[in-house]
């Protein structure tokens, strides 16, 4: 199981009515990246977590998200032509987006890079992440861990 090139990332089954999802992608080269109105920042080459939400319609936000070739809205559409999508795992909304973030920073031992990356509307430092690896959990194991995780509930001002 190799992923060369722009190959098509592993996706796992996908429930629709999921509302979180990750993307864990790899940054082949050390670069900097004018992210939108943040300006230019400065990234290390290696894997990184996205961590977003879609209230509806969450199959065709990570359609998008796949896709290259689009009109800039996002954050990550300004990081996603530098990298390359290795996997993507959706999850219920449970404890919500920001505190998704929380757990895949410490199960995944991540740093928060990007500053406000994708969370303009939160209190998040960061919704993007530099990990050592790729996240080894199945989408089963991942999911039972998120669900089990009580954590802190962070309250997202916007309620977005
Ligand atoms: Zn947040």
């Amino acid at each position: 199981m190799k992923g060369n090139g722009e190959g098509r990332p592993v996706m796992p089954e996908r429930n629709i009515a999921d509302q979180l999802y990750l993307l864990v992608l790899k940054l082949e080269s050390t670069c900097s990246i004018v992210i939108g109105k943040r300006g230019q920042l400065y990234f290390q080459a290696g894997m990184y977590v996205y961590v977003g939400s879609a209230k509806r319609n969450i199959e065709s936000r990570i359609a998008r998200h796949l896709q290259q070739d689009k009109k800039k809205r996002w954050h990550l559409d300004y990081f996603r032509p530098h990298a390359e999508v290795l996997q993507v795992f959706t999850l219920p909304l449970h404890n919500g987006e920001c505190a998704l973030k929380e757990f895949i920073q410490q199960q995944c031992i991540g740093r928060a890079v990007g500053n406000k990356f994708g969370a303009s509307d939160c209190r998040c430092d960061s919704h993007l992440l530099k990990i050592p690896g790729k996240i080894s959990d199945t989408p089963e194991k991942l999911k039972e861990k998120w669900l089990a995780c009580q954590g802190k509930k962070l309250e997202s001002s916007a309620g977005s």
